[in-house]
């Protein structure tokens, strides 16, 4: 692979491998918390993990972080897989944190026994309180000296479920004076009365995050535990709990910390997306307009436009905002290649072709320029047609490329046209366009006329065999670009209310036999999808991108 620029997390695996490590020892994760689907930035975490995983041929496991029960459930597992298996990847075992609760557990406990951990039984406003600041050396809790065998007693009654929530912790007694406020004698279980979605009321007592990942990294063998920035400071408490268990003949994890991808015009959080399903400012999390990975994925994207954006935006060092029109740049880079070409109309306005005689024709049309291997297909051509309103002025200057009166352009795939005359109502609204055509000028035929060069060329549907279809328009769910980086503003006082636009799309027939999912592109406006509300009755396009980028600048 030459040429082949390696990301800094690749460079620190490479240079692992030059001190030691074997490639046998190389394992990976991608821990996501089943409490929200997966969005764009998760695809950055999936792609990094499970693209060192093919690189390197090593296991990548799928671990569901599953420590909280208020928040988690089994719709979010069934949907963070689903959406790993669609971007193309396969887990080698699929773990849950929560299959470790024994084993944590059992460590807790040694931990005790070690004299290292101890119950505490303050308020969380007195624990906060005692804290100290970065500057300010914290106060050791009034509990931090209990006896072993008192500690072991008040832990066994918390996890048999004596106690109410909030009346006891386990806290790890590692130093109240550390500068890194993290390792003041970090909580490791609380009490929490809640079933949770796999060991239903087996448990009373959960385990935090800090104390959870390290040892889940450990017991799965895990080589390069990587996460986000917030994390860095967690990395010495992450160590702190792997030195407690681990056994110096066994793999070490290690955490290594890359930046967290944020995308323009939308928020990438699971708390403020399920804000936004919650309150009905969306339909759901597969809403087209989530930057989840299912709503992309209804919206029309591809797993290859996705990972083609996350490739080219790499992995960094330092969080940044990335513009969402280089993710739907991408959309369209592959979709070009991919979607077979139709006609629809959006807009219609009525064309009347007053010197056809014919009843129809059906004329030859190509699927796609982009792919020599798409065929042709047969799109009917009639007297009376729909052209897009924006396409017809009565009068207009030489750039207008499209119809004017007595001016001529092609119509695809079919005939040189001319607008004769428009006939309009009485407030003036053009009603319809009469013209003549041209009928040696047939695309294909090989006549001189059907050689002669015009400015414009149209698409339109013949009225009489147009599908109607509902088409849905969609535009940025936020106004502003970082919605959620505001001081004074909740995130949600910038919701674009002219994010979806419902119309009726007019459609060339071939699209009656649409399947849920196809892909589209409807020549000379954007691509589109088929929407999974679509049944035998009616047809639901999504427009998954305009053809050029109308943001940019
Ligand atoms: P959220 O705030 O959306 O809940 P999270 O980090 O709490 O994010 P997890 O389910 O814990 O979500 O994430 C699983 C993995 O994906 C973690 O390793 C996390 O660091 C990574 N990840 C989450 N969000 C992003 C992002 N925006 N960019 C890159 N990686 C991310
Ligand atoms: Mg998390
Ligand atoms: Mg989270």
């Amino acid at each position: 692979e030459v040429g082949e620029s390696l990301n800094f997390i690749e460079h620190i695996v490479e240079e692992d491998l030059r001190n030691g490590y074997t490639k046998a020892e190389l394992r990976f994760r991608f821990p996501p918390e089943p409490n929200g689907y997966l969005h764009i930035g998760h695809a950055s975490s999936i792609c990094l993990n499970f693209g060192l995983g093919l690189r390197y041929n090593a296991p990548v496991n799928l671990r569901f972080d599953d420590t909280n029960p208020a928040k988690e459930e089994q719709e979010y597992v069934d949907a963070i897989k689903k959406d790993v298996e669609w971007l193309g990847y396969t887990w080698d075992t699929e773990r849950y944190a929560s299959d470790y609760f024994q084993q944590l557990y059992d460590w807790a406990v040694l931990l005790i026994k070690e004299g290292k951990a101890y119950v505490d039984s303050q308020s969380s406003e007195e624990m906060a309180k005692q804290k100290g600041t970065p500057t300010e050396a914290g106060i050791d809790s009034p509990f931090r000296n209990r006896t072993v065998e008192e500690n072991l007693t008040l832990f066994e009654g918390m996890r048999r479920g004596d106690y109410e929530e909030g009346t006891h912790v386990l806290r790890a007694k590692i130093d109240m004076k550390s500068s890194n406020m993290l390792m003041r004698d970090p909580i490791m279980y609380r009490v929490l009365h809640k079933s949770h979605h796999r060991t239903n009321t087996d448990w009373c007592i959960y385990p935090m995050y800090d104390w959870t990942h390290g040892e889940s990294d450990y017991i799965e063998q895990v080589s390069h535990s990587l996460c986000t920035l917030e994390f860095a400071m967690h990395r010495e408490l992450y160590d702190w709990f792997l030195d407690q268990v681990t056994d110096p003949k066994k793999l070490r994890p290690k955490q290594r910390e890359f930046a967290r991808r944020n995308l323009s015009h939308t928020v990438v959080s699971k708390r403020k997306l399920l804000q936004l399903v919650e309150q009905n400012a969306v339909n759901g999390w597969d809403d087209p307009r989530m930057p989840t990975i299912s709503g992309l994925r209804r919206r029309g994207f591809t797993p290859e436009s996705i990972k083609n954006f996350v490739n080219t935006i790499g992995i960094a060092k330092r969080e940044n905002l990335i513009d969402v029109s280089l993710l739907e740049f991408h959309a369209r880079e592959h979709l070009n290649k991919i979607a077979p070409r139709v006609m629809g109309v959006l807009n219609p306005l009525k064309l009347v072709i007053l010197n056809y005689e014919g009843e129809e024709e059906w004329l030859e049309a190509e699927n796609n320029p982009e792919d020599e291997t798409a065929g042709f297909r047969k799109v009917p051509f009639s007297r009376e047609l729909y052209i897009e309103q924006e396409d017809f002025k009565e009068e207009a200057n030489r750039k207008f490329f499209r119809l004017k009166l007595g001016g001529e352009v092609r119509l695809k795939n079919g005939y040189i046209i001319k607008a004769e005359s428009c006939t309009k109502d009485t407030e003036g609204n053009i009603l319809e366009v009469l013209c003549t055509y041209d009928p040696k000028s047939k695309s294909g035929s090989g006549t001189e006329e059907s050689l002669r060069k015009v400015k414009g060329t149209l698409h339109w549907v013949s009225i009489k065999h147009a599908v109607e279809a509902e088409v849905r328009l969609y535009d940025r769910l936020f106004t502003d670009e970082s919605p959620d980086t505001h001081k004074d503003k909740d995130f949600m006082e910038f919701i674009n209310p002219e994010s979806l636009k419902v119309i009726t799309g007019y459609l060339e027939p071939s699209l009656k036999s649409a399947q849920v999912g196809d892909r589209v592109q409807f020549q000379r406006l954007g691509y589109f999808c088929v929407d999974p509300d679509t049944t035998s009755e009616k047809l639901v396009f999504n427009r998954t991108v305009g053809l050029r980028d109308v943001w940019a600048k």
